[in-house]
This record gives C-alpha cells, structure tokens and sequence, in this order.
C-alpha cells in the first residue's frame, strides 16, 4: 500500500544504524506495558547520533548532513549493485522482527490492550499521513480509501476521535471528511471541535476553537511568499502553506538539488529567528518557535473532553513520524493509555506497540469497533 519507492530519511537513519550494529533477540516473551525505549538489546546510540546530526538549526553543516544521509540511503543507492545491498535488504526481516520484541504489534497484544482498557473511557487520535493514508510523491493526493474513512467513521462513533496532522486542518478536513471527528491541524497548532457533536462528548465540543500561534500568522505567509519565490527554480519543489507551518517538499526534486534547495530555505529562515526549521519526512518543515506540538495538542483535547486529571480515560494515540514522538512521551509519562507507531523499519520510539501500515490500522480500527459493541451487548444482557 505504501510506496516503496519513497524511504523516509528516518527509516534510512535507523537501516543505516542497524546496519551497523546487529539488533540481538531478547525475550520472546510480550509483555504488557511493553518495555520501552533503550532498556532492550537494541543499538541504537549509531542511531541516535545520526539523528542529532539531522538536528538543523545549526547551520549549513548540518544541513548538509541530513541531505547527505538521504542521499546515501537512498533505494536507488541500495537496490543497486551495492556490496551493501544484500546485507542490509538481507536482515531486514530480522532486524524487524527483533524490534517487535521491544514494540510489539498491536494486532497480536489486542487482547491484551482491551483488556487494559476496562472499565476507562478509550479517547482515539490518530495521525493522518503515512498512517491513515499511504505515503505518496504528491501530498495533495494522499487519498484515505473509502474503507479507510468508513472504518474511522465507526471508530468516531464509539469513541471521542481527534484527527492530528501536520498539515493544514482545512486541507485534513477535505481528506477525511468526516464532521464528527476533532482536528488538530498544524502540528496541534490549530485545534477544532466535531461540526457534528458525537453524542458521547461531556464538553460542548464544536463551540471549541484553539490556536495557540495565531500571532504567527502574517510571518508564516510572508514566509510562505519568500519561499515560494526561492524554490521556484527548482523542478519539482513543492512548498506547502499548512497556516501555522510551511513545508518544503523534497520528493520530487532530482537528489543533485537537494543540498542547493536546503541551503535556500536555510538563507530564507535566517530572516525570520522566531521560526525554527524541523525534519520530517522528506520534508523541510518550518514552524513557530512555540512550546506547543501533538503531545501538548492531545493534553489540550483530553482536557477539553473533560478528562483533565482522570484515571478513567485509556488514550490510544497511533502515528508514524516523528512529531507523533511528542505525544507517545505524554503518554508515557502520564502512564496512561497507549501509543502505537506504524512503521516498517525499526525505529526509536516511546511508543509501546506497532502496527506495519495503514492496513493493518484499518484491521485495529475494525477490531475495536467490533470489541466495543461485543461488550456493550454482553453489559445489556447483565443489566
Ligand atoms: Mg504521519
């Protein structure tokens, strides 16, 4: 369902770093939290430092970093006749599976989740590109099937549902196009309440409107402008107005620009210090330097629900990039609920389960839905 003709520059840094260092079988036995983050025999401190490489707000030398990474893990580098390309293609399987160990699939522990879930309200946020929707070279056609969406519907119905999204909430919205459903566009920047109220919501839910950056408003269009104008040289550069973050689209620019493209909008943000530049993938994102992102975005919602300071709430947030990592660490360190990352390759993630792709979302979605009215029915028989 996923391209495989896109890699995403953190799979390349993870494939690279466990190349390089073999990922060790554990246990095999799944246990409920799974154990999380570095406690297992994964190496990921190459990882680690290839990542803190990527960090690029330091200037062009690391931006040359993370284009050089890209461009030495590109698939057109490793499905050629590289002595590298059996090995690491190879252990791929293995090295996946090993990681499953730490991160297991959320499909195989289903019993388990809703089971941990008794007796708790479950609040669903889910992510949209890359785990709703497949990765595609184009981002104004990353399409959710008509499954997809009728499978998210149910999912609305039986529980309070967030959509959280890079990208602009009225551009999610015209994907996913389901009026019961709350949106958190920009990162969580710009926050909306069902134009449909669900009937399980306490909270008078469309009266609510957030955007805690809407200072930064003209200075993201102003941004916008510059780089529309800077990139226009560059075939196949796509820059993309998500109203509180602009992204810089990398995929379909020939790999020979890519360093010349990440130093023009390097030599645009030098212009505008109360805007940081952040990786995701295969995109340059641009973004208010504000303490805000989809872990504080999911803090907001739950308390908007009326779940502030509740330990009957189980939140199940499922994403699969980076920026979902803030609101698997709010989950972790709130020890409630749990979170789920989508992903093929083995990644560093607080998140304590897995799931492939968007596919094996729908069959969770599906799972949970089906759950949910099995034991509303058993409660009836009961009562
Ligand atoms: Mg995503």
């Amino acid at each position: 369902m996923t391209k495989q003709n896109v890699m995403m520059p953190e799979e390349m840094a993870i494939t690279a770093a466990t190349a390089a260092g073999k990922v060790a079988n554990s246990s095999t036995h799944l246990l409920f939290p799974p154990p999380r983050g570095n406690s297992g025999n994964v190496n990921y401190a190459s990882y680690k430092r290839l990542l803190s490489q990527l960090e690029l707000n330091g200037g062009s030398g690391r931006l040359n970093a993370w284009v050089d990474s890209m461009r030495a893990s590109s698939p057109t580098h490793i499905k050629s006749d590289s002595p590298l390309a059996s090995p690491v293609v190879a252990s791929d399987d293995e090295e996946y599976e090993n990681w499953k160990k730490q991160h297991p699939s959320a499909l195989d522990m289903f019993d388990e989740i809703t089971a941990a879930s008794k007796g708790k309200q479950i609040v669903m946020f889910l992510d949209y590109d890359g785990t709703l929707s497949p990765i595609v070279d184009d981002p104004d056609r990353a399409f959710m099937s008509d499954n997809m969406r009728s499978a998210v519907r149910e999912v609305a119905r039986s529980f309070p549902t967030a959509i959280v999204s890079g990208r602009c909430r009225d551009k999610v919205y015209s994907f996913v196009q389901l009026r019961e459903l709350y949106y958190a566009g920009s990162h969580g920047m710009d926050i909306k309440g069902p134009a449909k109220q669900p009937k399980h919501t306490k909270a008078k839910a469309n009266a609510l409107l957030f955007q805690p950056a809407s200072e930064f408003l003209p200075m993201i269009d102003a941004v916008y402008e510059a780089l529309v104008e800077k990139t226009e040289s560059t075939p196949g550069a796509k820059v993309e107005n998500n109203k509180f973050c602009v992204s810089v689209h990398f995929r379909c620019v020939d790999e020979k620009k890519w360093s010349a493209l990440a130093e023009q909008v390097r030599l645009v943000l030098k212009d505008y210090p109360r805007l940081r530049l952040t990786q995701g993938r295969k995109v340059l994102e641009i973004r208010p330097t504000i303490k805000w992102d989809k872990g504080k975005a999911l803090e907001f919602l739950l308390e908007s629900l009326g779940f502030a300071d509740c330990n009957d709430v189980f939140p199940i947030y499922i994403g699969d990039d980076r920026t979902d990592e803030d609101a698997f660490k709010v989950l972790r360190d709130r020890g409630q609920g749990i979170g789920i990352l989508v992903s093929k390759f083995p990644k560093e993630t607080s998140a304590s389960y897995s799931l492939r792709e968007p596919a094996e979302v729908m069959d969770f979605l599906h799972r949970l839905v089906n759950w949910k009215r099995l034991s509303l029915k058993e409660r009836e028989k009961v009562l």
